[in-house]
């Protein structure tokens, strides 16, 4: 590889023009979820009480029997068939942050004649080979087989593929012992703790309508492209998803006008085809645009139940990914793939929703659904204050590292934002006077008083808060964007959970003596006056908020690495078993499996680094040095005075010098860290303290000599052409 590459590359970009997709988007609702076995498709293709009998099943998060089973598994084939799938495979989201999948065909021998076949027992538990996935020293080798279990309430749906289609399973992977090898099962288990908890609240509280709770969640998904004849030749991309190189170039986004610009053309085509895909899996994709950094994007769904917007996200990602090669992209979706231009998050927009059609977050026009709303407020702040150690351990990882707090994301330290009027509301219920101008008249109480009208206007939206409440949810923004969201949600449910817990609890001890509405309000005003110092609206990337909020005893935990060591706190073990949704071996096994991703990453990112530095940068700057000094002493023998390209060429080798010296180093830290012996947490310690800021170093010397190296020696892609050639 050399600049010529480089050259060539440029060359086939200018040409390129959008990729057109095979069939024409004409009818969107028609289009939607034509390829999910859904709620339609079972209607008409299972006998009247079996899909009564499934549906029960799947509101209620229950395993179905065999004989139903059987008779799902064969609809469902049959439907399948008909589309062009030969394979089916249960679809699980293992420990490893994607998805996995292992394709079986339907195939099955008949006296000798193959025919089609699915049966219930298949349909419903899958056994991969599961020794190669994370299991945190949960799975001894020698029964290292697990299983994948249905999850009816996440629909079947197809993959087509360009040779044929595959029905994907949903389902959740856990060990022969039980216990959860997945992101899936403490998904469901955290759903099945806030349903239990909210129903008992909502029944305390006078609803007797409801029957059932559940999480929503939209997540909005962020994402660089670029073009794939210069991806292939960043290696650093190639293996570590961002670049490891690369000087600022003339122009980043300091102009800002990227974001929300006009979309480009073959970006624009592209997006239509991953809609167009989206739609028919089902997923109900809204929203297109352009973020703030040049070549970044986001797509939004509309909010679903969280249990199907997980895995509609998961599946977001592998289509963006996928549809992006056949347009001659690479879909990156690391949270920070270039150094100095914003990163990639994933806005995790969470609520509550009741099966009579309430959002539970949502203001309430009357005393009763204003108390009501109050309550879950109140929940929500005693449990992101509570739990902030745990919200944070959820969004930790090596990639993440590189965003918050980087003035550009939320910091490290969680707060909540709740925007001046509603901000108001809990002073003025803390200090027992009315809210807003009306501050002198009667006090306001809960279960009395209808809260001012609070405006949901999207222009004053705090950017800089980690996690804000935005009119009727709240939005949890420091996750990242490659992030499964499975683990955070499981940890929001939770804490959630754990409130609805402590509020119930409160009132049915104080209802007695002082009447339900005193009892809802004082538990009420006690939690806004103890978590008062979790809000925060002002400007969280500012200096003084981090010594603020160091004042008001906010936990900061500025890394990954100290963030995950906080995981297995007792407090949080007790937790999860108190909820039923982790135990405490699962804890401390997943907290290992975090431990070991994150050594995973910053050592494939040194070994990238190093094996860059030395077969690439080093050899195209020695050859330039070569150039220049043949040059210079050519000058030099012909007469010349060269004094100043004599000292600009001694600058050069001294960068040069410092360069192979930082090899050396990085080198030299990366084996201290290889073979450092002692707990995986203190491995990942020294990767974040010996290898990190060496790899930082290297860096530093490797974009000074990429502004002086002859650009026709320069062998890696600049940022001037990955982030604005496409
Ligand atoms: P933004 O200004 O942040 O883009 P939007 O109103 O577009 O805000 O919403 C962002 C996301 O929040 C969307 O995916 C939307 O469907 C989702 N959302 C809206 N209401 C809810 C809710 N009740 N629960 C969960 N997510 C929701
Ligand atoms: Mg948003």
């Amino acid at each position: 590889m050399s600049a010529a590459a480089r050259t060539a590359a440029i060359q086939l970009i200018a040409r390129k023009s959008p990729v057109a997709v095979d069939t024409k988007i004409t009818n969107v609702p028609q289009l939607f979820g034509a390829n999910v076995f859904g709620l339609e498709q079972m209607r008409t293709r299972l006998s009247e009480s079996a899909y009564k009998a499934l549906r029960s099943c799947m509101e209620h998060s229950q395993a179905l029997d065999g004989a139903l089973a059987d008779q799902v598994a064969n609809a469902m084939k049959e439907w399948a068939v008909e589309r062009g799938a030969t394979h089916f495979t249960h679809w699980f989201q293992p420990m490893t942050g994607s998805t996995a999948e292992k394709h079986d065909s339907f195939a099955s021998l008949e006296g000798g004649k193959l025919i089609m076949e699915f049966s219930g027992k298949a349909l419903i538990k899958g056994e991969p080979d599961a020794s190669s996935f994370p299991s945190g020293g949960l799975r001894a080798t020698f029964e290292a087989r697990g299983y994948t279990a249905w999850d009816p309430t996440s629909p079947a749906f197809l993959r087509e593929t360009t040779n044929g289609s595959t029905l994907c399973i949903p389902t959740a992977f856990c060990s022969w012992t039980g216990e959860a090898l997945d992101e899936k099962t403490p998904l469901l288990r955290s759903t099945e703790a806030l349903n239990r908890e909210a129903v008992r609240l909502l029944r305390l509280l006078g609803d007797d309508k409801v029957h059932y709770v559940y999480p929503t969640l939209g997540c909005e998904q962020e994402y660089f492209l670029v073009d794939r004849d210069l991806y292939f030749l960043r290696p650093d991309l190639i293996a570590t998803g961002r670049t490891l190189f690369g000087a600022k170039p003339p122009k980043g986004q300091e102009l800002e006008d990227h974001y929300f610009g006009s979309i480009a053309p073959r970006v624009l085509a592209f997006m239509q085809e991953v809609e167009l895909e989206l739609w028919k899996l089902g997923v109900p994709v809204k929203t297109r645009h352009n973020e703030v950094a040049p070549s970044q994007y986001e797509l939004a769904p509309i909010f679903e139940r969280t249990t199907v917007a997980v895995d509609h996200n998961m599946l977001c990602m592998e289509v963006l990914k996928q549809v992006a090669q056949k347009h001659g992209f690479q879909c990156l979706l690391h949270e920070k793939p270039y150094a100095g231009i914003n990163g990639s998050g994933k806005h995790n927009n969470w609520s509550m929703a009741t099966d009579s059609g309430d959002n539970l977050l949502e203001p309430g026009k009357s005393p009763e659904q204003n108390m009501r709303f109050m309550v879950m407020l109140a929940a929500v702040m005693r449990a992101v204050d509570t739990h902030a150690d745990l919200l944070r351990t959820t969004i930790a990882h090596a990639g993440n590292d590189h965003r918050l707090g980087a003035n550009e994301a939320p910091p490290a330290i969680l707060s909540i934002y709740l925007g001046e009027q509603l901000t108001d509301v809990v002073d003025a219920l803390i200090a027992g006077t009315r809210a807003g101008s009306d501050k002198k008249r009667d006090t306001m109480r809960l279960g009395v008083s209808v809260l001012p009208p609070l405006p949901r206007d999207a222009t004053d939206r705090n950017r800089t808060s980690p996690f804000a409440f935005t009119g009727n949810k709240f939005e949890f923004r420091a996750v990242g964007s490659s992030q499964a969201c499975g683990k955070p949600n499981s940890v929001l449910n939770t804490i959630v959970a754990d409130s609805l817990s402590y509020i119930a609890s409160e009132i049915e001890r104080t209802k007695g003596g002082k009447g339900l509405e005193a009892a809802v309000n004082d538990v009420v005003v006690e939690l806004f006056k103890k978590h008062q110092r979790i809000l925060f609206n002002g400007n969280g990337y500012s200096a003084e908020w981090h010594a603020e909020a160091a004042k008001r005893g906010l936990p900061n935990f500025r890394n990954a690495v100290d963030a995950i060591a906080n995981f297995a706190a007792k407090k949080n073990l007790e937790l999860f078993e108190r909820f039923a949704v982790l135990s405490s071996k699962e804890v401390e096994s997943r907290m290992s499996i975090m431990f070991e991703a994150y050594c995973k990453a910053i050592a494939i990112e040194g070994q990238s680094a190093l094996s860059i530095g030395r077969t690439m940068i080093l050899p195209a700057a020695q050859r330039s040095q070569l150039t220049v000094a043949q040059s210079v002493g050519a000058a030099k023998a012909a007469g010349i005075d060269v004094k100043v390209q004599e000292k600009r060429l001694r600058d050069f080798s001294a960068r040069i010098e410092a360069f192979v010296l930082a090899i050396d180093d990085l080198n030299a830290q990366f084996d201290h860290a290889e073979h450092h012996s002692g707990s995986v947490g203190e491995h990942a310690k020294t990767y974040r303290d010996k290898v990190v800021p060496a790899m930082v170093k290297l860096r530093e010397l490797a974009d000074g000599l990429e502004t002086m190296v002859d650009d026709a020696e320069w062998p890696l892609p600049k940022y001037r052409e990955i982030l604005f050639l496409q």
